[in-house]
């Protein structure tokens, strides 16, 4: 019997229990740790709740005599009461909070981080090496591609290019209602789900914790068996219709050929390097195009891979960064995930697959939901708050960097070159979400007026002083000059406030 080893909630897949690098080991004993508290603090998303508890609760059935799992009210009670004062590994945490806590047990050693493809010391050497320049996504994704020999031929791009993205950003079909694409993959729920939703509703009652949300039948895989069916099915069946709609959104079909890996893929249950590899073998077998394989690719090696090294890499304090100095608080009714109090159709719909399923993907998430945060000015780190709360695949080291660098642009352009935010023109071309709207995308005022539209010439008019000098902003900028009714439209943003669009 070696050294007990210590899984935490996001570490539930295989390859965080194999022998080398220092890892555990085979005969190993496990400790696994529901921990109430992580709970109480904050209002979460109950399908997001259900999904961990779900996941580390079949994670402990697999694993059988060889786990101690423990049910306590904090992470330090229920180490003491697996282990007392005995030693302990654990993986590197995926949070701050979570590695200062693990660095602060004298019995805990911490060994190096798994579940990415890039050590931590090799992307800061890579970083570093940049001499403070700005970092470039598209640079580490060459590299990381060039590195793993991922979609490579020899030493050139395999399909003869490294960027697809230009063929990956077709609006949606016209006419279309829904992506004539195989339906993704769908768990289907056992006992421990009936236990942790029979858990979850004591734990409401007794009124020791508060969700929001709805906890609908469980859609996202909790265990490596869901997790690898999900993959096969996403790799044989969908990904080669991955790339053309990938930023496309159609209200009655919120999934279209996304691959919803991103929450198994967080708690670990699938390594990124099998996802990709998979994705190769597709496109080399003649199942998939390059430009859906490279943009599958380019999510996983590339953003996933960079947001997760940015947040270390940036350091504690970039949570708190504010460079556009936003500090209006969240309104209720975004708080509450209440769609119905929401006119904007496009708003209201992607609020209400928050509300019912914790997930949207990446388009309502940076151009609907985080636009219309940035447009309104709330707070990055209650904005950030938020995501991690509702969706079923938020983690601090993937939300910081998303929302205050991504989505706010509250480090002032350290990670994107110019805000994500626009009007309702792009929210027109890129969905069919205008259609049907109390609001017209081409009005900025009066009572047609598109709450996008008018927000996004309000931010512009806002952050003037600071965005008139980036290049990429300039000329729309310089677009206010031509604004007749400016100051009509900055009235009518004043007297919206914060209520629902
Ligand atoms: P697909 O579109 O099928 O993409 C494949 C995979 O690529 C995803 O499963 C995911 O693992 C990875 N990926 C792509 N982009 C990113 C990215 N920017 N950061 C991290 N992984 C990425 N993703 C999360 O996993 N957790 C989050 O908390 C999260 N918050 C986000 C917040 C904002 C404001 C924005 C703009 C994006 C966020 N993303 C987050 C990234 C992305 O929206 C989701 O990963 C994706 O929508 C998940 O759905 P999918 O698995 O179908 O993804």
């Amino acid at each position: 019997m070696g050294t007990p080893h210590w899984l935490f909630g996001d570490q539930l897949g295989p390859h965080f229990l194999e022998a080398g690098d220092g890892g555990p080991g085979r005969d190993a004993p496990v400790v696994m740790i529901e921990a109430r508290s992580v709970f109480r603090r904050r209002r979460f998303h109950r399908a997001k709740a259900h999904l961990v508890l779900s996941a580390m609760r079949h994670r402990a059935v697999e694993l059988g005599d060889r786990v101690r799992y423990i049910r306590a009210e904090t992470y330090r009670e229920g180490l003491r009461e697996a282990v007392g004062d005995g030693p302990v590994t654990v993986h590197h945490p995926t949070s701050y909070a979570a590695l200062r806590l693990v660095r602060s047990m004298e019995a805990v050693t911490v060994l190096p981080a798994r579940g990415f493809l890039v050590p931590l010391g090799d992307f800061r050497a890579w970083a570093d090496g940049h001499g403070g320049q700005r970092l470039r996504q598209e640079d580490f994704y060459r590299w990381v591609r060039r590195g793993h020999q991922l979609l490579m031929d020899g030493d050139q791009p395999a399909g003869g290019r490294w960027n697809h993205d230009h063929d990956n950003r077709e609006p949606p079909p016209r006419g279309a209602r829904a992506l004539d694409a195989p339906r993704p993959y769908r768990p289907r729920e056992d006992g421990i789900d009936e236990e942790v939703r029979h858990d979850l509703d004591r734990w409401e009652r007794e009124g020791a914790v508060s969700f929001v949300g709805r906890d609908g039948p469980r859609r996202f895989p909790a265990s490596r068996r869901e997790a690898l069916a999900a993959l096969r099915r996403f790799t044989e069946h969908r990904l080669a219709g991955f790339g053309p709609y990938e930023d496309a959104m159609l209200a009655a079909d919120p999934v279209m050929s996304h691959s919803l890996l991103s929450s198994s893929l967080n708690l670990g249950l699938l390594h990124p390097a099998e996802c990709v590899e998979r994705a190769e073998d597709a496109w080399r077998a003649g199942r998939a195009p390059v430009n859906s394989v490279e943009g599958f690719v380019r999510q996983i090696a590339g953003w996933r891979e960079y947001v997760w090294q940015l947040y270390w890499y940036f350091g504690e304090d970039y949570r708190h960064s504010n460079a556009l100095r936003h500090r209006a608080p969240l309104p209720r009714w975004f708080l509450d995930l209440d769609a119905d109090a929401v006119t904007a159709r496009c708003l209201a719909t992607v609020l209400g697959q928050v509300r019912d399923t914790g997930w949207t993907h990446h388009i309502p998430r940076l151009m609907l939901l985080g636009s219309h945060a940035l447009q309104r000015g709330w707070d990055p780190e209650a904005v950030t708050d938020w995501f991690h709360r509702c969706f079923v695949d938020g983690y601090d080291w993937v939300m910081v960097p998303n929302v205050v660098g991504m989505s706010q642009y509250a480090d002032g352009g350290r990670m994107t070159t110019k805000p994500y935010t626009s009007g309702g023109a792009y929210v027109h071309r890129m969905s069919d979400l205008c259609g049907g709207c109390a609001y017209r995308p081409e009005e900025r005022v009066g009572e047609r007026a598109c709450p996008y539209t008018a927000g996004y010439w309000a931010f512009l008019h806002r952050h003037r002083d600071r965005l008139e000098h980036n290049p990429r902003m300039s000329q729309p900028v310089r677009g206010l000059d031509r604004l007749k009714d400016l100051e009509e439209l900055l009235d009518q943003e004043r007297q919206r406030g914060d209520a629902a669009p």
